[in-house]
């Protein structure tokens, strides 16, 4: 994606949110996390403009925040976390990491070990099973990875799980392919980065549906970092020292 786009994209996002302020009082999202939100969009403008004037807000592959159970799935800026608000109506479900590098090119990895599935009609998306939750180990919860692939759909996941893979046990840090920016709209890609969220099982083996917020949950303690948008009013999501 172009960063004039991006910054359209952002600036119209922002105009969304000014004017929805008032209906997501109403909803309960409180004002100061409305306008936490807004601060990372505009972080994330400039994230776009110059990735490597900001190399102390990017998250490393492979790294982890001291015990947390989850390394890091990928490289970048976490631009938008649990429960943003950049539409009416809809709370964000996971993660956005934004590579700041072009289609194809930052690698994505398994953030804890599992059973990783892509269904026959996935081209940007897997799913992990992880039998036990770190944190809570008597249930079975699911970790996801989306927009793997081009804006056309060429996919960018790894050759080894083609659509159709069921249940293939795969290490943390797995290579599972890269960052890309489908969007199921060729004219109208995202911005380059990795959607990771955590999805709660449906009690009979199932995932529940990712695109319910109230399916996944806060990834603040699987990675050790503030993630969830009704708490972090504005901090750039790294590691304290
Ligand atoms: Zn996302």
């Amino acid at each position: 994606m172009s960063s004039g786009r991006a910054v359209r994209l952002i600036l119209s996002a922002c105009v969304v949110l000014l004017m929805a302020g008032g209906y997501f009082i109403y909803q309960g999202v409180s004002s100061r996390s409305v306008a936490a939100s807004v601060e990372r969009l505009t972080r994330l403008r400039l994230w776009f403009s110059d990735p490597a004037a900001h190399p102390e807000w990017a998250i490393n592959t492979s790294g982890r925040c001291g015990n947390a159970p989850f390394q890091y799935p990928t490289s970048g800026y976490i631009g938008f976390i649990w429960g943003d608000s950049f539409r009416i109506g809809h709370r964000h479900q996971g993660l956005d990491i934004f590579g700041g590098e072009t289609v194809g090119v930052t690698s994505v990895v398994a953030a804890y070990p599992g059973y990783l599935s892509r269904l026959p009609e996935w081209k940007s998306s897997l799913i992990v099973r992880l039998p036990q939750d770190p944190l809570q180990p008597e249930r079975q919860i699911w970790t996801y990875y989306t927009h793997l692939a081009d804006a056309n759909g060429t996919s960018y996941i790894s050759p080894e799980f083609p659509p159709g893979t069921s249940e293939v046990y795969i290490e943390a840090g797995t290579l599972l392919g890269y960052q890309g920016n489908y969007s199921g709209d060729p004219d109208n890609p995202t911005g380059i980065h990795l959607h990771f969220s955590i999805v709660l099982d449906d009690g009979q083996g199932r995932f529940r549906n990712e695109l319910e917020f109230g399916n996944t949950l806060d990834p603040t303690p699987y990675f050790g970092l503030p993630l969830n948008a009704e708490q972090n009013m504005g901090d750039v999501p790294v590691c304290p020292e």
